[in-house]
């Protein structure tokens, strides 16, 4: 009897207990993975998102509109990236979130190569507008070579205006922008750059700091909504790959050390 009472004391026991890792696992979710559902959340559920797409798009056509009241030399361009500009890729944000993890590049590829992400709101009736104008739309992204296919898919499903390989631009060996800006610039005035993240506009942003990002920020202000239109994207971009200083081979753990370090409370 004592012996039962003895066993049953132990099972009771061992049932109760939780390692002290498991607790701290669903006490203290990593922000960088959970934070990413919400974020999602706000870009998939809110009106708001779509109201400040719609902002940024019509931001741009009122400045092009002011671009071509003036004689140009070149033809114009309007030079704009893809991801969280033209295409809304947060599903994927949302799949790799519940499973647990991050963004990596063989997952990424596989979503880019259904060719699903939808229209942000207001991007296609803009492109459509440019090129009714005569203004040349290139689509400069960080996506490389072999995503070139599915993407030019998805910008045709969609029917955007130069979704040809040649207004494609692809990234080749670095991620800065600036070497293709350049060669675009060769042959055309660019009077306008789209995008969601600081260096889709400027080598102003490539790889910067935190607090560099913001002083540049500040000198060009009066370029927002002018020459830069800046489309929000709470999930990712340059913002976050400064609070890790532009290093992208930290733990998760690390990377939610970071994050609450950069947070402000009271
Ligand atoms: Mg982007």
């Amino acid at each position: 009897m004592r012996r039962l009472f003895f066993f049953l004391s132990v099972a009771a026991l061992s049932a109760c207990y939780v390692p002290k890792t498991a607790v701290n696992k669903q006490i203290e979710p990593a922000l960088l993975v959970n934070g990413k559902l919400w974020s999602s959340f706000f870009i998939q559920s809110s009106a708001e998102y779509d109201a400040l797409c719609y902002q940024a798009y019509n931001f741009a056509k009122f400045s092009l509109d002011e671009v071509l009241k003036a004689p140009s030399g070149k033809p114009l361009a309007v030079v704009t990236d893809i991801d969280e500009t033209v295409l809304d890729n947060s599903p994927y944000a949302v799949h790799r979130a519940l499973e647990g993890k991050d963004f990596d590049a063989r997952s990424w590829y596989e979503w880019t190569s259904k060719a699903e992400a939808l229209p942000l709101p207001g991007s296609l009736d803009f492109f459509n507008y440019a090129a009714s104008k005569g203004v040349t739309v290139f689509y400069l992204t960080n996506r490389d070579e072999a995503e070139r296919k599915a993407t030019l898919e998805n910008l045709k499903k969609y029917k955007y205006p130069f979704s040809d390989d040649s207004h494609l631009i692809l990234k080749q060996s670095v991620s800065s922008k600036e070497s293709r800006r350049q060669t675009i610039a060769e042959n055309f005035n660019i009077v306008l750059l789209i995008g969601d993240n600081l260096s889709d506009f400027s080598t102003l942003w490539d790889k910067k700091t935190k607090n560099e990002r913001s002083k540049n920020v500040e000198l060009t202000q009066s370029e927002f909504g002018k020459k830069y239109i800046v489309l929000p994207n709470p999930n990712y971009g340059g913002w976050e790959d400064a609070i890790y200083g532009n290093m992208h081979n930290l733990t998760t753990a690390q990377k939610d050390s970071a994050i609450k370090a950069n947070l402000k409370g009271y």
